[in-house]
């Protein structure tokens, strides 16, 4: 069979799971599956963010234990 006019749907893996996602405007949380696995790979990469491993603390650092910014 020839058809150029057939189109392949793309499909991608979703980040997340690994499930297949039709690339298609209908895939509303593309390249996720859904917008749970969206939330999920957002929320990994926010928890590696703030889970730096180490003490060194970035810049603005005034002490080993200066935990009082917000208290004058
Ligand atoms: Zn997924």
């Amino acid at each position: 069979m020839s058809g150029p006019g057939q189109k392949n749907p793309r499909v991608v893996p979703c980040p997340t799971c690994g499930r297949e996602v039709p690339w298609t405007p209908a895939s509303r949380w593309r390249p996720f599956c859904s917008e749970r696995c969206r939330l999920i790979d957002l929320g990994q990469w926010a928890a590696e963010r703030y889970r730096i491993p180490g003490e060194e603390a970035p810049s603005g650092a005034r002490g080993p234990e200066g935990e009082r910014e917000d208290e004058r």
